[in-house]
């Protein structure tokens, strides 16, 4: 064996070339019909029609990996996700289905406080063999990369258990995970109910905690819940600009409850991404637009929680903004691993076309994660992440929803998994 392989009989390759995707150039998918890819050593070294790519020396004595007429495209990267909890919290899904708001839910010790107490009295064993079992979820769904935030822990020790989960599960499973320091999730029920609780969590966070997961090399980015009943935007300034300092790159959850001015601070500190965005305004939009912070829907959050109010993906869209779509996966309120699921969403509730939702759900994400030149398109010289789809034509991808059309998921150059 050459060591080499090359994978042919695709319908379609999505080659998805190029950077980042704004404007009209998100339908861009780089299609090639019966396109071949060419791979060595967990990298890209040919993409094109089979007759090109089949000429190269290298091909030649590659091993065979016949497709069979279904569709490839590079393997989602989801730049939302909250991989790391106890449990579900499908008793609250009852309680909204009968009426509960998400924040009546979050008053009665409910919401996000009850996956920390959950979180606080788990064992690493128990959350690690979750986190794992949710990771062979997201990849026979077609994911390749996925970021994940801590955020359910919010004491010094719960938080650095999450996030050593993060670097050590990267490195003993296939997906590559992209670790997001989420201290600032919300407040924790024992700095509630005096008038500083939030200061004194922000300084705990600052100076005990920030300092600690700089030290043991534990994430990469730093990411606030700025909204209302979390942090405020001059709260969340000042824990970002603090953890910038410490190398941490920003991220923000951004007016999905409300809007609170998020958006722009997103905009004025470089971060790396806006996420949620349901009440974003027509100024938001624009400072979004000329800015490269990435702009990330979770159509699955709103969908999970039954509301009527999606993100204007349209008029981010259409003013240029940098869009990204991802699950959310989280206990309360987007509960799937399935990127596939979010396209049909994507589609269905925020009118973007399959082939911007594609890109939106790979290169974009690949953006908002900071990896856009090595992964997220299918590229001479980039790591050889797909997924293959049980469809001929790409469209019906979304187009199918609620079921699982992804047939064989690829990581640097490895399967790993594929139907029978
Ligand atoms: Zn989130």
């Amino acid at each position: 064996m050459s060591g080499s392989i090359l994978i042919t009989g695709a319908s379609q390759v999505l080659t998805l070339r190029g950077g980042p995707r704004r404007g009209n150039s998100l339908s861009n998918l780089g299609i090639v019909k019966d396109g071949a890819v060419l791979v060595r050593d967990g990298k890209i070294v040919a993409v094109g029609p089979r007759a090109q790519v089949d000429r190269r020396a290298e091909a030649k004595s590659a091993e065979k990996f016949d497709v069979g007429g279904r569709v490839v495209l590079p393997g989602f990267v989801d730049s939302h996700t909250h991989l790391i909890h106890a449990a579900s919290r499908a008793e609250e899904y009852e309680l909204k289905i009968q009426g509960a708001s998400y924040e009546e839910i979050a008053r009665k010790g409910g919401g996000v406080l009850n996956s920390v107490k959950k979180l606080r009295a788990a064992t690493e064993q128990a959350l690690k063999q979750r986190a794992a079992s949710a990771l062979g979820e997201f990849a026979a769904h077609g994911t390749t990369t996925l970021e994940a935030k801590s955020g359910y822990g919010l004491d010094v020790a719960s938080e650095l258990k999450i996030l050593t989960l993060h670097k050590e599960l990267n490195t003993e499973q296939p997906l590559e995970i992209v670790s997001t320091f989420l201290g600032a999730h919300v407040v924790p029920a024992e700095f509630r109910g005096k008038a500083d609780g939030a200061e004194k969590y922000l300084d705990l966070l600052m100076e005990k905690l920030l300092p600690e997961v700089v030290v043991r090399d534990l994430a990469e980015y730093c990411d606030v819940f700025c909204d209302r009943g979390a942090f405020t935007v001059r709260q969340s300034r000042k824990l970002l600009a603090k953890a910038k300092d410490h190398g941490l790159a920003p991220r923000l959850h951004a007016e999905q409850l409300s809007r609170t001015g998020a958006t722009q601070l997103a905009v004025d500190l470089g971060a790396a991404s806006c996420d949620h965005l349901e009440h974003v305004n027509d100024s938001d939009i624009r400072s979004l637009a000329k800015s490269k912070t990435v702009a990330t829907l979770l159509p699955g959050c709103d969908f999970h929680l039954g509301l009527k109010e999606y993100a204007p993906a349209r008029k981010l869209i259409e003013a240029g903004a940098i869009v990204a779509l991802a699950t959310d996966y989280n206990p309360g309120t987007s509960p799937t691993m399935s990127m596939p699921m979010v396209l049909s969403l994507a589609c269905d509730q925020l009118r973007m076309t399959p082939a911007e939702a594609i890109a939106a759900a790979t290169i974009n994400g690949a953006a908002a994660l900071g990896r856009e030149k090595t992964i997220g398109s299918l590229a001479e010289g980039k790591q050889a992440d797909l997924a293959a789809f049980e469809v001929e034509d790409y469209r019906e991808i979304p187009y199918y929803f609620g079921m699982n059309l992804c047939w064989m998921t690829m990581k640097r150059g490895e399967i790993v998994c594929m139907k029978d």
